[in-house]
């Protein structure tokens, strides 16, 4: 075992607000002042800002990102009988978001080499009640998105975006969030861009799904006590949306450094490649912006991902799966009637994958030590075999 001690988080969240504190504690201090706690001015600015950003037209902004998947699912008239496709290999909101819309969901499986959800096999899902797809752009990398549109043109589907792990993403010349009719994203303070606490936005081009959206998550009101459907309270604190809107200025370059770190994982890797390590595909260059860096273990090679996994623990190197067990497997769902075998590759990178650390500010002599860990786990099993 390799003598390196070191402490490596899955991610620091208090490395990033060290060099911009001052500032976000200006704007947490203005809102103070203003005394706007709800729906207050520093909302309006950063949904008109973000949506800027995702190129779309209107930012809604709300609790979190499962409401912005269940109403926005439902701004854009999703509900039932209509089917809504889906991958199964996702996080559980995408699939509660769905349900709360009361749309069917129908799961499909993933493409084994990126782990995004599989056009061919979502094509195949669909049927005449088939109303929307709702493609995510899963560890950061977007869904291909020519062969996206194409798919839901040529089916004429809704194209709802799951975008809550890839604030920014770009692919062959399309920008996450713009898409579709419209794209769900989170600011869970680990995501790309995270507030102090809980919160999401809608962002949309189509007005009508937006007004309905702004009904839908302050009540169902049009106008203060005017009410012309039954709507909730999901809305983005002020205060969230002021630590937010500091931060957003910085979001680029939060991405280039989590490419740069994920560059030098993929290159200090490739030796480990033989020995049934491979990395998740990036088929998207820079415009992957690396929410997780995953790796899979060949369940072939001499190693288990568990032992990986504990291994790093023990020298202070924190890891993460996502997701442990896909969504058409979690016992809450069992009434879809899904079964074990229903999704293969989804299944199998269930017990592959292994998310190494990754937030901006690891430093390139951590990513080093993170990969030397493993190589020197790797090795000490080879030999161990050779002594058998
Ligand atoms: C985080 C996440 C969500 C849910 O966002 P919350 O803000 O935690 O409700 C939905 N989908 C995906 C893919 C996510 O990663």
């Amino acid at each position: 075992m390799s003598n390196v001690s070191v402490k490596i988080p899955f991610v620091d969240l208090k490395l990033q607000h060290q060099s911009i504190q001052q500032e976000i504690q200006q704007a947490i201090e203005d809102v103070l002042e203003r005394g706007d706690f709800i729906l207050g001015k520093a909302v309006s600015d950063f949904e008109a800002a973000f949506a800027l950003h995702c190129g779309a037209e209107y930012g809604i902004g709300v609790a979190c990102g499962t409401d912005a998947i269940a109403l926005g699912l439902q701004a854009c008239n999703i509900g039932a009988p209509d089917e809504v496709i889906l991958p199964a290999n996702t996080f559980v909101a995408t699939l509660i978001g769905v349900l709360r819309a009361g749309a069917k969901p129908v799961l499909v499986d993933c493409d084994p080499n990126t782990a995004l959800i599989d056009l061919a096999a979502a094509k195949n899902a669909i049927t005449s009640k088939t109303k929307a797809i709702v493609p995510v752009h899963l560890y950061g990398q977007m869904v291909p998105p020519k062969q996206l549109l194409d798919l839901a043109e040529t089916h004429n589907l809704l194209i709802f975006e799951d975008a809550a792990q890839a604030h920014l993403a770009k692919r062959d010349g399309y920008q996450a969030g713009s898409l579709g009719t419209a794209a769900a994203y989170s600011f869970y303070p680990s995501k790309n861009l995270g507030a102090f606490g809980d919160g999401g936005i809608l962002v949309t081009k189509d007005k009508e799904v937006a007004q309905k959206m702004l009904r839908l998550r302050n009540y169902g009101a049009s106008k203060k006590y005017f009410h012309i459907e039954s709507g909730t309270n999901s809305r983005l604190d002020t205060l969230q949306a002021a630590v937010l809107h500091q931060k957003l200025p910085y979001l680029q370059g939060w991405n280039g450094n989590r490419l740069k770190i994920a560059q030098q994982y993929d290159n200090e890797l490739a030796p480990l490649k033989s020995l049934g390590i491979t990395p998740i595909e990036n088929q998207s260059g820079d415009g992957h912006v690396y929410h997780l860096y995953v790796i899979k273990v060949d369940p072939q090679s001499t190693l288990q991902r568990e032992e990986i996994q504990e291994k790093l623990a023990n020298v202070g190197i924190q890891t993460g799966i996502h997701y442990p067990i896909p969504c058409h497997l979690q016992p809450a769902f069992s009434d879809l009637g899904y079964q074990m075998g229903d999704f293969p590759h989804s299944e199998k990178l269930a017990k592959q994958i292994l998310s190494l650390p990754m937030y901006p500010g690891l430093t390139s002599s951590q990513v080093k030590d993170v990969v030397a860990v493993i190589a020197s786990i790797v090795s000490e099993k080879q030999e161990k075999l050779l002594y058998i």
